[in-house]
């Protein structure tokens, strides 16, 4: 029988239980010990055994239900057969009680362009920073990204700061009365859900930039906006999720390094509650299937005052970030 659901609809419940067990993945690698650390470009560019294991995950389970779409992961993989123990089947039933925005009810397969970042924050992942840690699946239409799931692993993670990688293995565990890692999920239109939405009290100008992959152009862009403090994290899902949180006002990024893959997702949660996301220049970011991969020109996003930033970017830096 047909279903009654529309096709977007469809998949951002199919793709929320694919986060989810993306993220169980995730949370296992750390468990069995064994990374399988290797460097792609450079010493900061790594994947891991979860980075590879989850987007077979995610690309399969996504494929299989939906075999028209586009889908473009971030890692590298050589096509084999994926085992059947990665592949996800679910849907999160609550998504589908939701109505698809008017705009989308028509949406075809073929017309969707899926961005899929198995694990965001990989650097912080080898090094015991569990909860800067997102899976990230992004949809695209018409070039924009409109619909998006995060599942954070180790949300609710109790880390007392001094804890080595290893002694997280098999103790990863949430504070009483919680539960371990969660999926926020949202569509242009519609809203965005599983968080609580806060904003950072009025007139403070707390920034969140990259902790692993810093250097001139982002220090100067930062210093330039006069911030009351600054936040050094790793993940492009994890700083999103401080700028709803009200953890953070803006996350500056100017610099290349960031890709289509670690802002689609991110850019739909934040839109949907009101927040923009951009270059350093303040133009969009296109996510139809040609694009190329790299946000070559950075990031600016803020969930409020987005003006008092991008006003602020100095001319010196946008003159060294072509788009
Ligand atoms: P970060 O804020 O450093 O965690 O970066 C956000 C996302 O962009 C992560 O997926 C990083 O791996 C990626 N990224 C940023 N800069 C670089 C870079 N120079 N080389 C490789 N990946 C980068
Ligand atoms: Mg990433
Ligand atoms: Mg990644």
């Amino acid at each position: 029988m047909a279903s009654s659901h529309t096709v977007l609809m469809r998949l951002v419940a199919s793709a929320y239980s694919i986060a989810q067990k993306a993220g169980t993945i995730v949370r296992r690698v750390i468990a069995e010990g064994d990374l399988g650390i290797v460097e792609k470009t450079c010493p900061t560019d790594l994947q891991t055994k979860a980075d590879r294991l989850a987007q077979m995950s995610i690309c399969s389970s996504l494929a299989r239900k939906f075999p028209k779409l586009t889908i473009i992961g971030e890692e590298d993989l050589p096509a084999e057969e994926v085992d059947q123990e990665l592949i996800e089947d679910g849907q999160w039933e609550e998504i589908l009680k939701q109505p698809c925005p008017s705009q989308y009810s028509t949406i075809k397969e073929e017309d969707l362009v899926v961005w899929v970042d198995p694990l965001d924050g990989t650097k912080e992942y080898t090094e015991g920073l569990l909860d800067n840690v997102t899976v990230l699946i992004g949809i695209a239409y018409e070039g924009k990204a409109i619909a998006g799931v995060i599942n954070q692993p180790y949300y609710n993670y109790q880390n007392n700061g001094k804890q080595k990688l290893r002694e997280h293995r098999n103790e990863a565990k949430a504070g009483p009365d919680a539960v371990l890692g969660r999926t926020i999920w949202g569509v242009l239109g519609l809203g965005a859900f599983g968080f609580q939405l806060k904003e950072v009290p009025a007139g403070k100008h707390i920034i969140t930039t990259t902790r692993s992959h810093s250097n001139q152009l982002v220090t100067d862009c930062v210093t330039a906006m006069n911030p009351d403090d600054v936040l050094r994290v790793g993940g492009a899902g994890n700083k999103i999720i401080q700028l709803i949180e009200g953890k953070a006002s803006a996350y500056v990024f100017a610099s290349p390094g960031c890709k289509k893959w670690d802002t689609c997702a991110p850019e739909v949660i934040l839109h949907a509650v009101g927040g923009k996301l951009t270059d350093i220049h303040g133009n969009a970011l296109q996510y139809n299937k040609e694009v190329k991969h790299m946000n070559s020109a950075g990031v600016l996003a803020t969930l409020r005052n987005y003006d008092y930033y991008a006003s602020r970017v100095p001319e010196s830096v946008k003159n060294a970030l072509v788009p």
